[in-house]
């Protein structure tokens, strides 16, 4: 069982122009779908929990606890990251506190000044315990209102000043969305992602990854992006093989009802999914060497 931060495995895929997966976990099938693709692809991987997720797991020590466990009875090899997604001030205290070895505070939404000092006392506090830490520049886009918004470009200045703080990776809004793209979506900016590699040297991480097309998201990694989050992508591959069965009245068949046989397909397409993402990222497997390190 291998449970490390975040800093040398995303600084590392930035230099080797490649990117590590961070997929989101809602349960107990998702966290060993999501394991097992990684130990099967031998490559290190990032699982990470939303604030909404956990509250429904049942708090940031369970979800730290339940994938600690999972990989002992799994016996996962592969480097293992448990990150706390978009988190506010308070989400990224109590996750560091249960022993996430990374976390996301998501400041974009406080005037630019708070977000810089609170990101600079969340890096304090983790980098004591050897904690990784993401920052967001800029916003992602996303529904609300039943309007599709692009989100807010990240300021290049106001990067510069958040990697400032010691951050180990930054998410950048370039035009990428959280959840189902638009047909009339315009896909990322590439101008401003390039203008943000050249003034900073840290992992850039590119959130909303599913629904963006693998070409694009191909030439962001070969830019710096290093982290690459999916989680829509692994709902509708759920929802859909689960929806297949029941519409094909397995649950009716025998003793089809049984959740372990209900939730098997749902969570077997969670794991091809993983993997198969993980294919095109070129994630290479990364021996937990020093050295190497
Ligand atoms: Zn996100």
């Amino acid at each position: 069982m291998t449970l490390v931060h975040g800093t040398e495995i995303f600084a590392a895929a930035r230099k080797g122009h490649y990117a590590v997966g961070a997929f989101n976990t809602n349960n107990l099938e998702w966290t060993r779908a999501i394991l097992s693709a990684a130990q099967e692809k031998n490559v290190p991987v990032l699982i990470q929990t939303s604030m909404g997720a956990a509250k429904y797991m049942g708090g940031y020590e369970l979800c730290q606890q339940l994938i600690a466990a999972e990989m002992k009875s799994m016996a996962i090899t592969v480097p293992v990251i448990i990150h706390l997604d978009h988190g506010n001030y308070e989400a990224a205290k109590e996750a560091i506190a249960a022993g996430y070895n990374s976390v996301m505070f998501d400041g974009h939404d406080l005037p630019f000044e708070e977000n810089l000092a609170k990101t600079k006392e969340i890096v304090e506090l983790a980098h004591a315990k050897g904690i990784s830490v993401e920052a967001e520049v800029g916003s992602i886009g996303g529904e609300e209102d039943g309007i599709i918004g692009e989100g807010e470009l990240a300021d290049v200045n106001e990067a510069k000043q958040l990697a400032a703080t010691g951050i180990d990776f930054l998410a950048a809004g370039i035009g990428n969305i959280h959840g189902q793209y638009p047909a009339n979506w315009k896909g990322l900016h590439f101008d401003r992602l390039q203008e943000l590699a050249d003034a900073i040297s840290i992992p850039l991480v590119l959130h909303g990854g599913s629904g963006i097309p693998q070409d694009q998201v191909e030439k962001a990694i070969s830019m710096g992006v290093a982290k690459l989050n999916i989680n829509t992508e692994c709902q509708l591959a759920f929802a859909k093989a689960t929806r297949e069965y029941i519409l094909a009245n397995k649950d009716q068949e025998g003793k089809g009802y049984d959740p372990r046989k209900l939730l098997a397909p749902g969570t077997q397409a969670i794991k091809d999914t993983v993997e198969e993402i993980i294919g095109w990222m070129g994630t290479r497997p990364i021996k937990l060497v020093p050295e190497e390190l």
